[in-house]
């Protein structure tokens, strides 16, 4: 029976890269690539689901800091930093570029630091141009071919999928996570690494929209708060994030809640009940703003206070100034100069604290990526290689991180792989 050298399960982000590095690896230890077989069983007819969706279909492939600046913006769980900054550093976002570069695909980066192709290319040529690296590396895709089971008997692995069984001295897992699970990411690799005596971190939602059980604002659907502070509170604890909010039919969605919704599921799933605000003044305390209040009505007093709202450079959007004054019990056409005490106050409360509604679900399978997969502590983070079973590497989305929107998800994707692939020549 036939072994083959490497077979990675998965051929998005992570999984191409392995292959791509694994055979740049072999060529530089002058092993002939009819030598050295690498496989990669995919189970779509074409690799890169997800790279083909991403950013819209525009591919924001990656972040323009620096490995360590990358870390500190795009991960926000100190353990996730310390076990990708050797990946990081390793295959840093200038090599993907220059590797894109070199198959066609032009990149720059937007004032933000994310990346994108040059006007004109898509994600579909991002993902075309890893299938052409691929194809140049004498690498097999067996397409259409889903891995069912993955055992490791006498130091060989045996993946199973469908009739076919393909043995291998070593084994990459690149399956990736468990969101959008149409683009053939559901979580398998998971089942086959805690077959393997991996710990599991259970999956959960991030980078997801949050839905509302009370939608008050239903009509407000496609309206974004700019710059204000998105609140999650439950049980006593808050967790927030500062960013855009985007009113949805079903819910919140927009950078702020997006960034937020790991922590929003996970007091959620703790406290059985989450309520949601915003914070809509969110660079002056509520002392600042009573006193922006009271000079403005000291000095024109004459004015409405929903003209005041409605004036201020980053007040709230005009279609949500009726329901504030509403939910502050305060007559559409009162004056500054008329506003008393009490009125303020709940003006203040509800410009701080804007009730979004509650947490209806998170929903894991929406996120743009899903938190949890193989324990990092079981992973050494300079090899991606199993602390636990010979032979066996981990890459990308399977394993317990998830990174912030801006490029970061893509980029630990293909510095895992590429480290993987690496790592794993070397280990033979
Ligand atoms: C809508 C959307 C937009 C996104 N936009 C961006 C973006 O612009 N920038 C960014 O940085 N990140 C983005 N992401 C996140 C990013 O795409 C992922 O984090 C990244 O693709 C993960 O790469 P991966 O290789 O680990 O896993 P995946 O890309 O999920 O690849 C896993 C592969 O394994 C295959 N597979 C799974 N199980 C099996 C099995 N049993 N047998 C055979 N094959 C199997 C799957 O079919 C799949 O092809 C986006 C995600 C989504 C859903």
């Amino acid at each position: 029976m036939r072994i083959i050298d490497i077979v990675i399960v998965g051929g998005g982000a992570a999984g191409m890269l392995a292959a791509i590095a694994a055979r740049e690896s072999a060529r530089r230890r002058r092993i002939p690539d009819k030598d050295f077989s690498i496989v990669i069983l995919e189970r779509n007819d074409r690799t890169g689901a997800k790279i083909r969706i991403s950013g819209g279909g525009r591919c924001n492939v990656t972040h323009a800091l620096e490995p360590d600046g990358l870390l500190v913006k795009g991960f926000l769980k100190k353990g996730e930093q310390r076990f990708l900054r050797h990946a990081l550093h390793a295959f840093r976002s200038g090599e993907l570029l220059e590797l894109l570069y070199r198959y066609g695909v032009r990149c720059e980066s937007r004032p933000d630091g994310k990346v994108f192709p040059v006007e004109g290319f898509t994600a579909s040529d991002v993902a075309h141009a890893f299938e052409r690296m691929i194809e140049e590396r004498a690498v097999t895709i067996e397409y259409a071919c889903t891995a069912s089971s993955v055992e490791r008997i006498d130091g060989i692995f045996a993946v199973t999928a469908g009739e076919r069984t393909f043995r291998a001295a070593s084994l990459i897992l690149a399956t990736g996570g468990v969101s959008y699970p149409s683009t053939g990411s559901r979580g398998d690799g998971l089942l086959f690494a805690r077959r393997l005596g991996h710990t599991i971190v259970k999956p959960s939602p991030a980078l997801a929209p949050v839905l509302t059980t009370d939608k008050p604002y239903s009509g407000l659907a496609g309206v974004s708060l700019r710059s204000v502070a998105f609140i999650a509170s439950a049980g006593g604890k808050q967790v927030s994030r500062k960013g855009d909010v985007l009113f949805t039919h079903r819910g919140l969605s927009g950078p702020a809640v997006l960034s937020l919704s790991r922590e929003v599921a996970e007091l959620f799933r703790t406290e059985g009940s989450c309520r949601l605000f915003a914070d809509l003044f969110t660079d002056l305390t509520q002392d600042e703003l009573q006193e922006l209040l009271l000079s403005e009505a000291r000095r024109n007093g004459a004015k409405m206070v929903r003209k005041f709202l409605q004036q201020s450079p980053e007040g709230p959007p005009a279609a949500l100034i009726p329901l504030i004054m509403r939910l502050a019990g305060i007559p559409e056409d009162v004056l500054l100069s008329g506003l008393v005490r009490g009125s303020r106050i709940m003006l203040l409360n509800t410009l701080k604290r804007f009730p979004l509604g509650s947490v209806k679900v998170v929903p894991l399978a929406e996120g743009e990526v899903s938190a949890g997969g193989v324990s990092l502590a079981e992973v050494n983070p300079k090899t991606m290689q199993s602390r636990l079973v010979p032979a066996l590497f981990f890459a990308g989305e399977i394993l317990d991180y998830a990174g912030e929107i801006g490029g970061f998800n893509l980029q630990a994707a293909f510095s895992t792989g590429w480290m993987a692939g690496e790592s794993v020549v070397g280990s033979q």
